[in-house]
């Protein structure tokens, strides 16, 4: 018996020096339970190293999501109602979104319409969606991406999230056209879309048609350049409908309702 206890230590000792850190811990357990059920060898070495992924897998997506900077409260897809949208976003539309095949194919979505119809929720709920089957997402509103970009030559944690932005394989643009920017930040924001374009897909949401989008880069050329680059592969969802904030009214002691 002690010898026993003495092996399984110096085994667990090899599979953490292996970097097996997670079996490691399981790996009692799953002898025990592979001399229960009578496991062939293979079948017992599937085990383990499954245990060993499906931590590894679970740690990089609680990483993924930390990574996002998601906003508050965010909602899962499955509580997304399209029965209360008036038009724009069918049910069936909506599992084709969450099936995420546009992801793989680098498609960009637009999101489009007045406040409170779940632009951000939908977006956010793909993110979430994206990030479980492993991909890397970010999140950050117009504003703060202007902000961050403003920033990247003085500021270390703005060029830090810029880095995890370029490489993220999904990128959420949250309310695009609620600020107007000046012409360098227009640029510093085109030629990073551009570039992110390039190899992943991008997530926007705005209250304003894409022909107004000039108003807000205050460049006609530049603004047709970047329509140009994220239309290209782009499906565009026009919502319509009633506010499902002025439709539900929250209790005011209650934090749970806007993203
Ligand atoms: P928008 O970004 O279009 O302004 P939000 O995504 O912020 O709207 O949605 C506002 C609030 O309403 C959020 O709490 C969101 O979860 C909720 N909401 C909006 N539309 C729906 C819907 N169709 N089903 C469930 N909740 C919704
Ligand atoms: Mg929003």
């Amino acid at each position: 018996m002690t010898d026993t206890i003495k092996g399984m230590a110096a085994t667990r000792a090899t599979m953490e020096s292996l970097g097996l850190k997670n079996a490691a811990t399981q790996v009692s357990k799953i002898i025990m339970d592979a001399e229960k059920d009578k496991l062939a060898y293979r079948e017992l070495l599937d085990r383990v190293m499954d245990a060993e992924l499906a931590a590894r897998n679970d740690k990089h997506r609680r990483r993924n999501l930390v990574g996002a900077h998601f906003p508050p409260n965010a909602k899962r897809l499955d509580e997304f109602d399209t029965a209360e949208l008036d038009d724009g976003l069918s049910c069936l539309q909506l599992a084709q979104l969450k099936d995420l095949v546009w992801l793989d194919a680098h498609a960009n979505i637009i999101f489009l319409g007045p406040p409170g119809l779940g632009k951000t929720m939908l977006a956010v709920g793909l993110g979430l969606e994206a990030i479980d089957r492993g991909y890397l997402v970010c999140f950050e509103k117009m504003v703060s991406l202007v902000r961050i970009l403003d920033d990247e030559r003085v500021d270390r944690n703005a060029a830090f999230r810029l880095k995890r932005i370029r490489k993220c394989d999904f990128l959420i643009i949250d309310e695009v056209g609620y600020l107007s920017i000046s012409r360098d930040q227009a640029n510093r924001f085109f030629s990073l879309v551009s570039d992110v374009n390039e190899r992943a897909s991008i997530i926007v949401t705005t209250n304003k048609e894409v022909g107004q989008w000039a108003e807000v880069l205050q460049d006609p050329v530049l603004t047709s350049a970047l329509l140009d680059r994220l239309l290209g592969n782009a499906r565009c969802f026009s919502l319509k409908g009633k506010s499902y904030r002025l439709k539900h009214p929250v209790d005011p002691m209650d934090n749970g309702g806007s993203l």
